[in-house]
């Protein structure tokens, strides 16, 4: 059983409004069937790492996952789970942190597109571009007049990539902001996870609102039918799996991939 990922998907003529989206639904999937999704996910994952390998195999598709939330929006769950037991040769995680100033001596876009993937790879984003239009924007990195310009940088450069073979993935992680009290809570709580707990995370909070405009923006501005978004109801993390598992599956399997043909094998003996 599958369910439509059209309806998560953010179309070019849409307006969405994120306070809109319930982040704790489950749009295609029974709420309370929680222990199916978790059966589906895994066969899914099987399917992707088929996929995978067979796009590895093959060596001319490029796939670009771009994975964009709030902190403690699930960015490093997502990507341990959905992405479990692929095979790391052809598969790269590329993290966006704050510009070093080497990367800042440069336009925004350089240090991004010396990550984007190369023939058979895939490559997942944690964070990317759109930080230069989300938290460069609510803390006024740059002025205004050259955040607004970026939209259309980054539709221009998403057209460059998808032109030129790259299959591009874009997915929101929409959690609520008590949702996120919650995760960051547990961070604090959990000696384990004190690791992850980055006091700067509570001045971002405090312009949640600022940062779901943002968000809102830089969806409506990109979504393209070549580059389109995604937003996922993500404060339950089954779902938030199961959904992105098929936006995987579902995308690969229109990309045309195939085994390299092998006629030219034929006849070939193995010397003793
Ligand atoms: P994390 O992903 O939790 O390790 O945090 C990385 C931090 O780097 C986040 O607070 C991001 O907002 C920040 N960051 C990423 N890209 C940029 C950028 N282009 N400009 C400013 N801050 C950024
Ligand atoms: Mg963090």
């Amino acid at each position: 059983m599958s369910f439509s990922i059209d309806a998560l998907r953010a179309k070019p003529d849409d307006k969405i409004n994120l306070s809109k989206i319930d982040t704790n639904a489950t749009p295609g999937w029974d709420t309370d069937d929680r222990a199916g999704a978790e059966a589906r996910t895994l066969e899914l994952n099987t399917e992707l790492e088929r996929l995978q390998e067979v796009m590895w195999a093959q060596g001319t598709k490029r796939l670009l996952v771009v994975l964009q939330a709030m902190d403690a929006g699930g960015k490093d769950g997502t990507i341990r789970h959905v992405f479990d037991g692929v095979n790391p040769t052809g598969v790269r995680v590329a993290s966006f942190k704050k510009p070093s100033e080497r990367e800042l001596a440069h336009d925004y876009l350089w240090r991004i597109h010396a990550e984007v993937p190369g023939n058979g790879e895939m490559v997942i984003f944690n964070r990317s571009h759109y930080e230069d239009v989300l938290v460069v924007r609510v803390f006024d990195l740059v002025p205004k007049q050259r955040w607004k310009q970026r939209y259309e940088h980054i539709r221009h450069f998403e057209e460059l990539l998808v032109d030129e073979g790259t299959t591009i993935i874009k997915i929101m992680l929409h959690i609520s902001k008590a949702e996120q009290k919650e995760r960051l809570q547990d961070r604090l709580d959990k000696p384990h996870k004190h690791w992850k707990f980055d006091v700067g995370d509570l001045a971002m909070r405090e312009r949640w609102d600022d940062f779901m405009e943002a968000f809102e923006d830089a969806i409506n501005e990109t979504s393209t039918e070549s580059a389109p978004w995604y937003v996922i109801p993500a404060d339950r993390k089954w779902y938030r799996d199961l959904a992105i598992s098929e936006i995987m599956v579902q995308t690969m399997a229109k990309m045309d991939l195939d085994f390299p043909p092998s006629d030219d094998l034929e006849g070939i003996t193995i010397p003793d």
